[in-house]
């Protein structure tokens, strides 16, 4: 176990925002008011700050963070020079922050925030990776629930490595941030990356509550998205069925052939029949264009990862760094008096 008293640790809470303004001043106070109690308790040091990533938005998200970095060194801020999307946002506040722990939440305070507390504690209990779980889904549509769920079954079967109903609210030590940083894939799935890295793990649970304010910046055409990454960049599975089914089909068409050619040299009733003639015709063109569909999103991902383009830029950044403050206390110390 790691002693708490003696020094406590630094924390960072990145929180990747993409047209948050309805939501942040909220998110702000109430992580502020958080923060301040943890540090009362002595959980964690004074330094411990936000880190709000603006994901490029449209709105005011950009001039809010910046107001409250300027009022205070517990909000730090970094804009990203495009809208790169919540996991590649989450990823540049995770590598950039520079926190002991980092926290990962979402700005819209669906997750409950008093968690973090429960977090750092199983930190201190030697805990690396505390993954935020969900109890139950009732504030989520039956759609969503069923979708998301029937998803994490299906990725679990096929061999991903997923925490079931956990989403990106997590707790990570710097040493397994620092491993995540050697993970170099462009197709970002965070949720399947992290339990790859291994370390002493461990789950806390909350209720999941409604968006405290604005609309989902996750459509479905985003969501999907990210389901098929989670699933393509972690599993060949949907290209080993395709093989399996091959082949089941192959032996299925040798077998109907053979049955055509023996009612065609043994019998007298060899009228080509209309149904077996076009029945196959469609049911292998419908096979073959979704295994081609599958196999060519397969070829994308490698496209997409041979180009090794870059995952995020930072376009600014506000709120005086961690590194800073400390260096400040180092000149204090060696100045002479
Ligand atoms: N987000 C982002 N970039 C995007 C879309 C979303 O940084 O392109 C952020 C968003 O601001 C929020 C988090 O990702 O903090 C989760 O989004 P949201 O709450 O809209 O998703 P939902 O909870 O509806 O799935
Ligand atoms: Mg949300």
């Amino acid at each position: 176990m790691k002693s708490q008293a003696e020094k406590p640790v630094v924390l960072s809470v990145v929180i990747p925002c993409y047209n948050e303004e309805e939501v942040l001043p909220e998110t702000v106070k109430q992580l502020r008011t958080l923060l301040d109690s943890l540090v009362f308790d002595r959980l964690i040091a004074t330094e411990s700050h936000l880190c709000l990533v603006d994901d490029g938005s449209r709105d005011r998200t950009w001039t809010i963070i910046q107001a409250y970095a300027n009022e205070s060194l517990q909000v730090r801020g970094l804009k990203l020079a495009s809208n790169r999307g919540h996991q590649n946002a989450l990823l540049a506040g995770l590598e950039n922050a520079d926190g002991d722990i980092l926290v990962s939440i979402d700005s819209d305070l669906q997750d409950d925030i008093t968690v973090i507390r429960t977090m750092i504690m199983e930190y201190y209990e030697g805990h690396e990776i505390v993954y935020g779980v969900r109890k139950k889904r009732t504030t989520d549509s039956f759609f969503k629930r069923f979708t998301a769920e029937g998803y994490y079954y299906l990725l679990g079967k096929m061999g991903v490595n997923i925490v079931f109903n956990h989403a990106d609210y997590r707790l990570m030590s710097r040493r397994t941030i620092e491993a995540l940083r050697q993970y170099e894939e462009v197709n970002l799935f965070l949720r399947g990356i992290i339990p790859t890295i291994g370390f002493s793990t461990t789950e806390v649970y909350y209720d999941r509550s409604e968006r405290f304010a604005g609309e989902s910046k996750y459509p479905l055409k985003k969501m999907l998205a990210l389901a098929v990454d989670g699933i393509t960049s972690f599993s060949a599975v949907p290209l080993r069925f395709i093989a399996g089914l091959g082949l089941v089909i192959f032996i299925f068409s040798m077998l109907i052939s053979a049955w055509a050619l023996g009612v065609r040299l043994f019998t007298d009733n060899a009228i080509p029949g209309w149904a077996s003639s076009v029945l196959p015709m469609y049911v292998l063109g419908g096979i073959q264009i979704l295994s081609l569909g599958v196999i060519g999103e397969y070829v994308s991902k490698v496209y997409m990862e041979t180009k090794r383009r870059p995952r995020y830029f930072i376009e600014q950044s506000v709120g005086k760094s961690g590194l800073d403050v400390r260096m400040d206390e180092k000149m204090k110390e060696q100045a002479p008096l």
